[in-house]
């Protein structure tokens, strides 16, 4: 079996070994509000369809939705969920006490 690592820390993961996967999936929300655009609707979508033709489609579908896996040692999965329970503590800073994880 192929020896694996740490994506963090690059620590080697020996087959057999203690070894976590931390699943990311990040999604455009929809809080269900349009607005009006200032310059009118007929003008708004004319753009909009510019900067389609204009983009990477792998890219559009990435802003809209990205999923992915880390491979990680016991150390950085403890250090990964610390910080992402307790971001205002960590790198990754917001506000302190956020509303409530989206169920
Ligand atoms: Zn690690």
């Amino acid at each position: 079996m192929k020896e694996r690592c740490c994506l963090r820390c690059g620590k080697t993961l020996p087959p057999g070994s203690l070894v976590y996967v931390a699943h990311i999936r990040v999604f455009a929300d929809f809080d269900g509000l349009l607005l009006e655009p200032e310059e009118g609707i007929d003008h708004q979508l004319k753009q909009i369809l510019e900067q389609i033709e204009e983009s990477d489609p792998k890219e559009l579908e990435r802003e809209v939705y990205e999923e992915f896996s880390l491979l990680l040692c016991k150390s950085c999965r403890d250090r990964f969920v610390d910080e992402t329970r307790h971001p205002w503590e960590g790198p990754f800073r917001i506000q302190k006490d956020p509303d409530p994880v989206i169920q």
